[in-house]
C-alpha cells in the first residue's frame, strides 16, 4: 500500500514532505476513504503524510460571526459541537448521518471535502452555508469557496500531493435564517446515500430572501439548484411555493441510472420529496417555530 508513513509536526513541514516525494507523497487524515482507495491501488501514494498530530488544527470556534472548523475536526466533533449546532444546524445533521460511530469518529470534514465525492454529506451541507476553505501552498494560503474545490466525480482541484486544507469557514446562522438537511439511503449506516440535500433560507416578514439548495449525487458534483432557489426570493414562504420550488430543483436534477442507488427516474421524483422536507424544516427553524432551533 505504502512504503513510508510521515508524521509532519506543522503545515508548513507537511508542505515540505510532500514536495520533496515529487508527487509520491499524500495527505492522509482520518484515512477512512484513502485507506481503502490506497488499498485497492486506485490512489498511488508511496509515501503517507498524516497529518493527524499537527497541534492547532481541531478547532471549532466563531471570530466575527464565522465558524471556522479545523481540518482534524472528525464528523463526531461536528455533530456534536454545541457552536455548530447553534450556528449551523443543517451540518451538524450532514456530519451526524455520515457511516456510523467508528467512521464519524475518525473521518475528517475536510477529507469529506478533499474526496470530492457528490453525494458527500458533511460536504453538501457545506455548500447549502456557502463555506469557503483555506488551502495552504508553498507559496501562501488562500481562501476559495468550496465550489471552486470540485472538477468532477473524486477530483479535487487541490491536489493532496501538493497542497493542504487547513481549515474551512462559513457565516454562522443568524435569527430569520434556518437550515436543514434530508437523506436517503439503504440502510442508515457504512453507505453513502441514494440522495442527500441541504439547505439553507432566510426569511424577511414571512418571505424568503435568500435560499440555497444543495443536493447530491444528482451530477458529477454537489449541485446547487439555483433556479429553484431564485424562484423562492421574494415570495411567501408556504407549502405552494415549497412544492414549486421542489418540483423545480428536481426537474433540474440529473441522477443517472444506478445498480445501488436506483433508477434515475425513482430519483428524481424523490428529489422533489427531500427538497420539500427540507425546505418546510428550515423555513419552520427560520420562522423560529417551537420544536425548532436554528435547524439542529
Ligand atoms: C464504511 C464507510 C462509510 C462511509 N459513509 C459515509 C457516508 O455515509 N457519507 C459520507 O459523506 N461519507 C462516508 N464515508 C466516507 C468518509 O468517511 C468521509 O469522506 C470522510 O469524511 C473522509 O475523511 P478522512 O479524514 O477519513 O479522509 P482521508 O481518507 O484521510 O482522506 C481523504 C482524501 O482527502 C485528502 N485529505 C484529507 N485531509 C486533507 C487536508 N487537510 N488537506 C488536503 N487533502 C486532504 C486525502 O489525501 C485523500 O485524498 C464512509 C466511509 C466508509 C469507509
Amino acid at each position: 500500500m505504502w512504503d513510508e508513513y510521515l508524521f509532519p509536526r506543522s503545515v508548513d513541514e507537511t508542505l515540505e514532505m510532500l514536495a520533496l516525494h515529487g508527487g509520491e507523497a499524500r495527505i492522509i487524515a482520518g484515512g477512512t476513504d484513502l485507506a481503502i482507495q490506497s488499498q485497492r491501488g486506485r490512489v498511488p501514494a508511496r509515501v503517507m503524510v498524516d497529518i493527524t498530530r499537527i497541534p492547532g488544527l481541531d478547532h471549532v470556534e466563531e471570530r466575527d460571526g464565522l465558524v471556522y472548523i479545523g481540518a482534524l475536526v472528525t464528523h463526531a466533533q461536528v455533530a456534536t459541537s454545541p457552536l455548530i449546532r447553534a450556528g449551523a444546524g443543517v451540518l451538524a445533521e450532514a456530519s451526524g448521518s455520515v457511516g456510523g460511530p467508528q467512521i464519524r469518529n475518525v473521518g475528517t470534514l475536510v477529507g469529506n471535502v478533499v474526496n470530492a465525492l457528490p453525494a458527500a454529506d458533511g460536504a453538501m451541507a457545506l455548500f447549502a452555508l456557502g463555506a469557503e476553505a483555506e488551502v495552504a501552498e508553498r507559496t501562501g494560503r488562500r481562501w476559495t469557496p468550496i465550489a471552486n474545490l470540485y472538477a468532477g466525480v473524486g477530483r479535487c482541484t487541490v491536489d493532496s500531493c501538493e497542497a493542504m486544507i487547513t481549515q474551512v469557514r462559513f457565516r454562522a446562522l443568524a435569527d430569520g435564517e434556518g437550515g436543514a438537511f434530508e437523506r436517503l439511503a439503504k440502510r442508515r449506516a457504512l453507505i453513502l446515500p441514494i440522495l442527500n440535500t441541504a439547505v439553507v433560507v432566510r426569511l424577511d416578514g414571512g418571505k424568503v430572501e435568500r435560499a440555497r439548495i444543495a443536493i447530491g449525487p444528482v451530477a458529477t458534483t454537489p449541485f446547487v439548484a439555483t433556479e429553484a432557489a431564485e424562484g423562492l426570493m421574494g415570495r411567501k414562504a408556504d407549502e405552494a411555493s415549497i412544492a414549486e420550488a421542489a418540483g423545480v430543483a428536481s426537474q433540474a436534477a440529473e441522477p443517472r441510472y444506478s445498480l445501488l442507488r436506483g433508477s434515475a427516474e425513482y430519483r428524481k421524483s424523490m428529489v422533489a420529496i427531500l427538497v420539500r422536507r427540507a425546505l418546510t424544516r428550515a423555513v419552520a427553524a427560520a420562522s423560529g417555530e417551537e420544536g425548532t432551533n436554528a435547524n439542529a
